[in-house]
């Protein structure tokens, strides 16, 4: 059997968990992952990582549920395994509060995490502004750890790196078989994509061991999240912004917000603060197309678009990747039959 030549286009938590994926089931393929930006200076290193989501209005739900699980069940193997500390993934138990009651209280992702139940009336009283809210265990996963750990992950499973630019896809019709486009706002250009736009997030990381639980507003502007080495603080969403500076109205916004919900937070030290750019769509973008390039049909299996839940789905996604890459291949005359 002849090998195929998958090359994954990005090294951001969706493209290594494709990568890792496709070269972990199928050995028969080499793989390459190719990106300009890696760990720690893709969007994916500065999210806080935490997993839960909101519904992407045109994919069925089942889909988005199994997303949800496959990813969840996969880092809360890692979370109870000894590889909890280096992959940077962790247990999170915490809350999350409305202001106003929502339409919706059992969001599609509750029956996955653990101990989801609404708060009581004496958890609230710390919130004096809202007046409902969530309690429940989740996983916080930092890609800054977690990015690295996969890499290694991908090599022993005999993948290759390459730190470069892709123009077009023309540039990799003749060294691939194969391409699984992994590269987040990138797909503007790469691939054309116009529904493709960045939302801006700031965030705050703060020295503050003594908080243990998360805190998130459900509008998702403003959070708390204890991590490993820092407790991430938040935070904008900024539609169409593609600035990567740091704005000073936006850190005090984000102080003064978080410290309503926790004023312990101003005995903190800033240790850093952090901008990136959520790679969005109206939904993410997890299918399979031909294209004709330099008088070759070349199979690409699209997967990125995630916006504010990157990480929480990635490995959900890239699972699905998998499939789409392992019908591509069923499809290939002369190449290999699975
Ligand atoms: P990226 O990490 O941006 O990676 C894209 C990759 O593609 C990079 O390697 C880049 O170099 C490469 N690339 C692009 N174009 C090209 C090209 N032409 N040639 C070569 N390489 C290319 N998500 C959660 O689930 N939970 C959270 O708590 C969370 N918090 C967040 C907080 C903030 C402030 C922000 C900004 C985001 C947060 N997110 C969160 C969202 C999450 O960060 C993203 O959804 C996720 O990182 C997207 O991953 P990605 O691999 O698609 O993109």
């Amino acid at each position: 059997m002849e090998t195929v030549r998958v090359v994954v286009v990005g090294a951001g938590v969706v493209g290594f968990s494709t990568a890792v994926c496709v070269a972990e089931a199928l050995p028969f393929c080499s793989v390459t992952l190719v990106a300009d930006k890696f760990s720690p200076d893709t969007t994916s290193d500065g999210a806080a990582g935490i997993l839960f989501a909101a519904e992407y209005p045109d994919i069925p739900l089942e889909r988005q549920k199994h997303w949800f699980k496959d990813s969840f069940d996969h880092l809360l193997a890692i979370a109870h395994s000894q590889h909890s500390p280096e992959a940077g993934v962790m247990l999170s138990s915490g809350w999350q509060i409305f202001k106003e009651v929502p339409a919706n209280k059992k969001p599609f992702w509750s029956e996955f995490v653990i101990g989801f139940r609404n708060m009581t009336d004496s958890e609230l009283k710390r919130f004096p502004d809202h007046r409902f809210g969530q309690a429940f265990t989740t996983i916080k996963c930092e890609c800054s750890s977690y990015l690295p750990w996969l890499e290694k992950r991908f090599r022993e499973a005999g993948g290759r790196v390459e730190q470069r630019k892709v123009n077009s896809l023309q540039e990799l019709s003749t060294s691939f078989d194969l391409i699984v486009n992994c590269s987040g706002l990138g797909s503007k250009t790469l691939v054309g994509d116009s529904e493709v736009y960045p939302v801006r997030g700031q965030v705050l990381k703060v020295e503050a061991p003594w908080l243990q639980h998360f805190i998130r507003d459900g509008d998702g502007k403003t959070y708390i999240y204890p991590g490993i080495h820092s407790v991430t603080v938040g935070g904008t969403k900024q539609d169409g912004d593609w600035r990567l500076q740091v704005d000073l109205g936006d850190s005090k916004s984000i102080v003064e917000r978080c410290s309503r919900l926790e004023p312990s937070l101003s005995r903190g030290k800033v240790l850093g603060e952090w901008v990136g750019l959520r790679p969005s769509r109206r939904n993410p973008r997890v299918e399979r197309e031909t294209v004709r390039l330099q008088g070759r049909r070349l199979p690409v299996v699209h997967n990125y678009g995630h916006g504010g839940w990157g990480v929480t789905l990635a490995w959900g996604t890239a699972i699905d990747a998998l499939g789409l890459v392992k019908q591509c291949l069923r499809e290939m005359p002369l190449r290999a039959k699975l």
